[in-house]
């Protein structure tokens, strides 16, 4: 087996499971019953997604440590959540009982919540980890709009492997042939791929970023959510570019793979608070992606994302994600701007 290839295949058939579950639980919830409290679909969204990807990286790597972004305290408090949980568990492992083999399957409700909380690891400076959130882009999955189930492996504080599912994005952006539903998968050194979600059999294709010669003639996206990233330095910096296209806004790692099979080709995204630190699980996976594709992800200063720090990325601010030969043209632009407002 070429490297990393058992790492890669189950976190695929992982991840595809974990979607399966968390489009039960939107299709479920279609009378628009979709809150953030305790009980919400959304969190048994999370809940469920992470213990399945947990369950499946547990029954091949059992030693490795995992960061992802739940834990199952709650489960704990509430017999009814932990059971409807429990269901949406076992009907995503009925629906892909062909992955079974390969990734196994949560014994009992009781193993789901050991699952769940292996996810507890404080993250470092260790030999491998696994970064899993599970559904990133709650705002996107509320309002049915784009959203993603992420997980990397990290060999020595570096990505080694990411697979972004997107239960939600088109599987032809030009949208001449409808149907959602794409599955990302990178391995350093060895290239970017997509699949269609619900395309099992289907092979991967090879995916590259646009190779634009000039920012001028890039779209850009960013995170819908304005509490999120900078809008308005954002189309600054846009501006500065020469870019004229309007910003495509979507939540999650789609971003990531987006730009990744060139839908777009530049990933902005300056905080807006000072002392926010970005999670490793929002960007471990779409890393390697971007990388593997052509791209250059770095911070606002043009530094690489450190993921050796533990949860965050505690000495990263901002993300400025491009294809290799506009990318430090992207990052000039954005210290220019940072420079105008300091
Ligand atoms: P996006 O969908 O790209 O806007 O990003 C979603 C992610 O933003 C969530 O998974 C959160 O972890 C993260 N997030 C939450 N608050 C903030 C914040 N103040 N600044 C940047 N990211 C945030
Ligand atoms: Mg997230």
């Amino acid at each position: 087996m070429s490297s990393y290839s058992k790492e890669r295949r189950v976190a695929e058939l992982a991840v595809e499971r974990a979607c399966k579950l968390t489009q039960a639980v939107a299709e479920s919830s279609a009378n628009g019953e979709v809150t953030k409290d305790d009980a919400s679909p959304v969190t048994v969204a999370d809940f469920g997604a992470q213990a399945v990807v947990i369950g499946a990286i547990n029954h091949n790597f059992a030693a490795d440590p995992v960061v992802g972004e739940e834990d199952s305290a709650i489960l704990r408090e509430k017999p009814e959540l932990k059971a409807r949980v429990w269901g949406l568990a076992q009907a995503a492992a009925a629906e892909t009982a062909g992955s079974t083999a390969e990734i196994g399957e949560l014994a009992s409700a009781d193993h789901m919540l050991e699952m769940l909380d292996l996810g507890m690891f404080e993250g470092g400076r260790v030999p491998r980890m696994w970064a899993l959130d599970p559904v990133d882009g709650t705002k996107g999955f509320l309002r049915r709009e784009q959203y993603a189930v992420c997980l990397a492996l990290l060999v020595d504080s570096e990505v080694v492997v990411g697979v972004i599912g997107c239960p939600n994005l088109p599987v032809d952006p030009t949208g001449a042939t409808p149907g959602k539903g794409m599955l990302f998968s990178a391995v350093k050194g060895q290239g970017a791929f997509a699949r269609p979600l619900d395309a099992a059999d289907a092979d991967f294709v090879r995916i590259r970023m646009n190779d634009i010669p000039d920012a001028a003639a890039a779209s850009f996206c960013e995170s819908v959510e304005a509490g999120h990233s900078s809008h308005g330095q954002q189309a600054r910096i846009a501006a500065l570019l020469g870019i004229t296209k309007p910003s495509v806004r979507m939540d999650s790692q789609a971003k990531y793979a987006s730009i990744a099979r060139g839908d777009g080709d530049i990933y902005l995204r300056l905080p807006v608070s000072a002392t926010y630190q970005e999670k490793i699980w929002d960007h471990a996976a779409g890393n390697v992606l971007v990388a593997e594709a052509g791209g250059i992800v770095s911070d606002m200063h043009g530094n690489p994302l450190d993921f050796s720090l533990g949860r965050t990325l505690r000495n990263n601010k901002g993300i400025v994600a491009a294809a290799a030969g506009i990318q430090p043209s992207v990052v000039a632009a954005v210290q220019k701007v940072l420079a105008e407002d300091a």
